[in-house]
């Protein structure tokens, strides 16, 4: 069974639909909408080019609950996260949790540790990633000589993020809080990569979302996922050309091939996925997430 669509929790009041997360605020024995709790409700829901597609892939949210939780107890000396319980109603059992309600700060925090996609495209133009000077002769696919702290801003659904200058960041949160994240998010993905390393996987960039509780930072939403980062078999890497990778990699092959028919700058929806794509595609969250955490799936 799927579960792409919002349900209807007793005892919750749903508050938010992102792309691919359902947010519900519990309810009080008077009823009131609690403002300190919020569960976090992943579905299936895929979304490719800022479109949420109409094909759900079974057992995403699953996955990507079950390995985020993970990650958080890898990372749980590095940062606090937003964690209160895995206990959830059995209707979204597996892929919800109750989470700490946190003023989110307007940031997407980016990291690269290999260079590609939009980072490549900036260092093309000017040898720069997010105004950090990078040596020269780097291709697509190469690793940086450390992780490059690359904020972009939280558009709102149905648009492109934008990278983000430092600077703004600053405007944003504040120099201290700017810097705070900007090193938490690089030591993630550090962290990130020095486990995935011993599971053969390459992470080569991640975003992140933190929020306040008070004063403190804490790490939010989901964490190392194929939807948050790229994740790069290590032993087919090979800098110079686009690595086969983890994430929606097929889904996008698909959908920009001839075989989907789909004109990406026609302002059209995407169409369904075929069957063969969409079975690929939950598989390879399924390897990701069993490679990563040692663990076997089971849906
Ligand atoms: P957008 O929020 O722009 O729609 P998205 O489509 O990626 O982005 P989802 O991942 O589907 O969003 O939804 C998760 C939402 O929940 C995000 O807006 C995220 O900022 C928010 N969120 C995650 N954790 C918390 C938290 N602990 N407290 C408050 N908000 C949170
Ligand atoms: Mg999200």
């Amino acid at each position: 069974m799927t579960s792409s669509q919002p349900l209807e929790l007793p005892g919750y009041a749903r508050v938010y639909s992102g792309k691919v997360r359902d947010l519900y605020a519990p309810l009080d024995e008077s009823g009131k909408t609690r403002d300190d709790l919020l569960l976090l409700v992943a579905s299936d829901r895929l979304s490719a080019y800022d479109y949420v597609l109409d094909s759900p892939i079974p057992d995403k949210g699953a996955v990507l609950t079950q390995l985020s939780l993970w990650w958080f107890e890898q990372l749980a000396d590095l940062v606090p996260n937003h964690v209160v319980s895995t206990e959830v109603p059995a209707a979204v059992a597996g892929r919800a949790v109750l989470v700490r309600r946190l003023e989110m700060l307007p940031v997407e925090c980016v990291a690269r540790a290999y260079l590609t996609g939009g980072g490549l495209s900036e260092y093309v133009a000017d040898g720069h990633v997010s105004g950090v000077a990078l040596p020269p002769g780097l291709v697509d696919g190469s690793r940086l000589p450390e992780p490059v702290f690359t904020p972009s801003t939280k558009a709102p659904l149905g648009e492109h993020d934008q990278p983000m200058p430092y600077a703004d960041v600053e405007r944003a949160v504040g120099a201290e809080r700017a810097a705070q994240v900007r090193d938490l998010t690089t030591a993630i993905l550090a962290r990130g990569n020095e486990i995935a390393a011993e599971r053969g996987i390459l992470i080569a960039d991640t975003k992140v979302e933190f929020g306040l509780a008070g004063d403190d930072v804490v790490l939010a939403d989901e964490v190392l996922t194929p939807d948050s980062s790229r994740f790069w078999p290590a032993d087919l890497w090979e800098p110079g050309h686009p690595q086969p990778s983890y994430d929606k990699q097929f889904v996008r092959d698909w959908l920009t091939s001839p075989a989907s028919g789909w004109d990406r700058a026609s302002g059209e929806a995407p169409p369904a996925l075929p069957e063969d794509v969409v079975a690929q595609t939950r598989s390879k969250y399924v390897e990701a997430y069993e490679r990563l955490t040692g663990r076997s799936f089971a849906s």
